[in-house]
């Protein structure tokens, strides 16, 4: 049997930096499982492959929500990746931090989260390849550009757009204040995706200390008494056993994690014994407090060709390819998401309370052989999005067998609130009030949707609830406190209950960050190394 001092379970932003970050105390030994396969497809290293990941199960676990409520029945598409580097490798992309409010509000929650605790970690995981600052940092894993000079013309419409509305340009929006708008920052590097894959582990993998297994599916975390002693897999249909002396870290995701802890104990008590699973710690939050954030666009048909006229046909396929393969940058560089910003939707607001989407090009959903792929319309087109920064919806995950390759229940529950509900139709008014400015009027032919119908209130929360989007950032589902009776961990990511195991990914945020959560996840999974190596010093 494998003995290891340390067992990480799952490859994501967290678990690769966690592993990373770990096996640089070359004294461990550490083992690091994931149930994807190694991060080789060519897709993953392009940015604009994102299209081509995104229904691909070779790479994603393309989940889907329990129909929605709110959202007429709606079964929700999530995914989410499954391979080396887990959704890191599949994303947009965008490189947010989020604001000093998000992270004052996780400090309230556990002691040593708040900015000032955290924004150390934001600087170590990154080179920041834009304007120097000290807020900065300049010599981490992760490499982030500012492509703000390769911007589409269309986005730069937007950027006006914005300011004449009083929207300021802001011009490093990763420094802690988030309001304005700005061209988003990529984690990519010399037109290349910077995952956390990329970052923490290939320039590790010489190191001995630390082994990797792909394609190795977390089964269930093993106790003697209340002791996590070890873990079951299974690799290539093997059942496998492996020991850890030290430590096991849960590292299997917003979605990955609450169904590990309750397929093994630990979770509602009622919940696990329907289920005849036997219970060590009885947590009924494990799986609830979901939170995402859900968004809108508007598709507005231009008088001018987008970057629809470029990626689709295969005159303009061959010019940008041939521009990224000569010089690493152009369209296929990019994220789909150029412009963006962080705005409130009433001045009266302290905080913002949406978060802005600008893409100089529309994309729909065709059939592709088996299997559908984001193609880009045959007309010109640009979409105009947003999403709610701070969400009061919660959902939930509960596992429906005690089978990890199961899928649990997921319920997105999105707009169950009438905050969420006020919040939808103020972002779309404001979508409205963008496309009438003169910067955007100049280039919008006509708003193909929502489209000129909807137009009171009603008609907008109805067109919400049958077109919103998950922007893909699910959290919550095992959050971190100080408060025992409401939450799965505590400050020092220890899962309540029990020895010898802890959580490291999303699932621990105790509030929503405002914006994209990638580089929070990381950040949790650079500070759960440091927790772990200060403890065993
Ligand atoms: C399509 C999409 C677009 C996104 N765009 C952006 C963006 O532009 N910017 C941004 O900041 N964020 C974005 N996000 C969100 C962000 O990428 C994720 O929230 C973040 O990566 C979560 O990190 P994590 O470590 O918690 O989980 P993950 O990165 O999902 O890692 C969990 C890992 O655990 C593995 N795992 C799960 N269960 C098991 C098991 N039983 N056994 C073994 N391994 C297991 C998974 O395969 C996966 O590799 C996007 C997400 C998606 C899906």
């Amino acid at each position: 049997m494998s003995i290891y001092d340390y067992v990480i379970i799952g490859a994501g932003s967290s678990g690769s930096a966690l592993a990373g970050r770990l096996a640089t105390n070359k004294n461990s030994k550490i083992l690091l499982l994931e149930a994807g396969p190694k991060d080789y497809n060519p897709y993953i290293k392009l940015p604009i492959g994102y299209g081509k990941l995104f229904y691909d199960q070779s790479v994603n676990w393309k989940y889907y929500t329990e129909p929605e409520e709110n959202l007429h029945g709606k079964k929700m598409y999530w995914p989410r990746g499954k391979v080396l580097g887990g959704s890191s490798s599949i994303n947009a992309m965008v490189f947010a931090r989020g604001s000093r409010n998000d992270f004052d509000e996780w400090g309230a929650h556990a002691s040593g989260w708040s900015w000032q605790d955290i924004e150390p970690f934001f600087r170590k995981m990154e080179t920041w390849r834009g304007k120097s600052d000290q807020s900065r940092g300049q010599s981490g894993p992760v490499r982030v550009t500012d492509v703000s000079t390769q911007a589409h013309p269309l986005t730069d419409c937007f950027l006006e757009a914005t300011e004449q509305i009083g929207i300021s340009k802001n011009p490093d929006y990763n420094t802690g204040n988030i309001e304005g708008s700005f061209v988003y920052q990529t984690n990519t590097h010399k037109g290349l995706r910077s995952s956390a894959s990329n970052a923490y582990l290939s320039t590790i993998k010489k190191q001995k200390n630390l082994v990797v297994i792909t394609r190795a599916l977390v089964k269930k975390i093993l106790f003697e008494g209340a002791r996590a002693i070890g873990v079951e897999y299974s690799h290539k249909g093997n059942p496998i056993v492996v020991h850890a002396t030290k430590e096991i870290i849960l590292s299997a995701g917003a979605l990955g994690s609450p169904q590990l802890l309750q397929i093994s104990g630990i979770g509602p008590a009622e919940k696990l014994k329907d289920l005849n699973i036997k219970v060590l710690s009885d947590l009924p939050d494990v799986g609830l407090h979901l939170k995402d954030h859900i968004g809108l666009d508007h598709t507005l048909l231009t008088n001018q060709p987008s970057l629809n006229q470029l990626l689709r046909p295969l005159s303009g396929k061959i010019k940008v390819a041939l521009q990224y393969l000569f010089f690493r940058n152009g369209p296929l560089s990019m994220s789909l998401n150029q412009g963006g910003g962080f705005v409130k939707s009433n001045p009266t607001l302290d905080v913002p309370d949406l978060q802005l989407y600008f893409s100089p090009l529309s994309y729909s959903t065709a059939p592709y052989g088996r299997r559908p792929l984001m193609m880009p319309d045959p007309y010109p087109a640009v979409r105009l999005g947003f999403s709610l920064c701070k969400p009061t919806s919660e959902g939930s995950i509960s596992i429906q067998s005690v089978d990890s390759s199961v899928p649990p229940k997921f319920f997105g529950n999105y707009l169950s609130t009438r905050y969420d509900q006020k919040t939808m139709i103020s972002g779309m008014k404001l979508m409205r009030k963008l496309s009438a400015t003169k910067a955007l009027k100049k280039i919008i032919h006509t708003e193909m949707s929502p489209g000129k119908d909807v137009k009171s209130d009603a008609d907008l929360l109805e067109y919400a609830r049958l077109n919103g989007e998950t922007v893909f950032h699910q959290c919550g589902t095992c959050r971190m406190g100080d408060n025992p009776a409401n939450s799965v961990v505590d400050g020092k990511l220890k899962v309540r209950g029990v020895y010898g195991l802890r959580i490291a990914d999303a699932s621990i945020f105790p509030t929503i960050p405002s914006g994209n959560i990638n580089a929070p996840s990381i950040m949790v999974g650079e500070k759960a190394a440091e927790l772990i190596l200060q403890e065993n010093k």
